[in-house]
């Protein structure tokens, strides 16, 4: 089974309308040539989301994602976007439980299962988050925390359900730290969570399932991680706001 590789930007909230449409523009002219099995995925804030799938949609293999949505399918939620709506604009991945969305916004594991299924519901794929504090992975127990987080959000899914999920192990130590996780970690951590699904789900869709690293991922390490059996991709932060060191990125995948 020849799974998906999948380089990710997630712009979080930076870059206006404008500055946006130059880094879309800029990306798509930085000689990026894909092959078949890899796919690049665009994850600007909501605003430029209309934008940027007019831009990139003669484009075989980018894609567009959301960094977050409601879990509700309409109604009194002053501010939030439904998964629905996210579907109406082109959007085809939607990040869930970031670990900036988990610290600064409260979502636990509870709220981001129903955004999962807010999310799958409308036939766009998931990019599910997990990663461990600094002070879980100094005490050696991030095996349990990544466990956990998995299985409240993604382990009520069906066997057909779980296939259109991604799953991202960002190390919050190392995100927007300049701290990477070794090659070695990130395997490690990586095949761990393979196991998991395999031990749910079965070898088949274990072997089938895209796992990204993410956490200062830049052009200068991401050969070495896209090195790894079981390092399928990354999720781009900082390096995704800048075209030559997203391209960068992609290159080495
Ligand atoms: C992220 O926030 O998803 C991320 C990986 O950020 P950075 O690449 O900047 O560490």
């Amino acid at each position: 089974m020849v799974r998906k590789k999948i380089v990710a930007g997630n712009w979080k909230m930076n870059k206006n309308l404008f500055e946006g449409k130059q880094l879309v523009e800029d990306i798509l002219h930085s000689g990026i040539e894909l092959r078949d099995d890899v796919a690049v995925v665009i994850a600007p804030p909501f605003i430029s989301l209309e934008m940027t799938a007019s831009l990139i949609k003669d484009r075989t293999g980018f894609f567009l994602a959301a960094q977050n949505c409601h879990q509700e399918k309409s109604g009194a939620f002053t501010g939030e976007v439904s998964a629905e709506m996210l579907k109406s604009v082109g959007v085809d991945y939607v990040i869930l439980g970031h670990s900036e969305r988990r610290e600064y916004f409260g979502e636990t594991d509870a709220v981001l299962a129903k955004k999962v299924d807010a999310v799958l519901a409308q036939e766009m794929k998931v990019i599910y988050c997990c990663g461990e504090p600094l002070q879980i992975r100094e005490a050696g127990t991030q095996n349990n925390h990544i466990q956990t987080q998995i299985e409240n959000g993604l382990f009520h899914l069906s066997e057909t359900a779980i296939k259109d999920v991604v799953i991202a192990y960002e190390p919050i130590w190392a995100i927007g730290t300049g701290l990477t996780a070794s090659d070695e970690q990130a395997q490690d951590m990586h095949a761990f969570i393979r196991g998991l699904i395999a031990q749910k789900y079965g070898a088949e869709i274990a072997d089938a399932t895209s796992i990204l690293y993410g956490g200062s991922a830049k052009p200068s390490n991401a050969a070495g991680l896209f090195a790894q059996p079981d390092v399928d991709g990354g999720l781009i932060g900082g390096a995704s706001l800048v075209a030559a060191d997203f391209a960068g990125v992609v290159k080495a995948r």
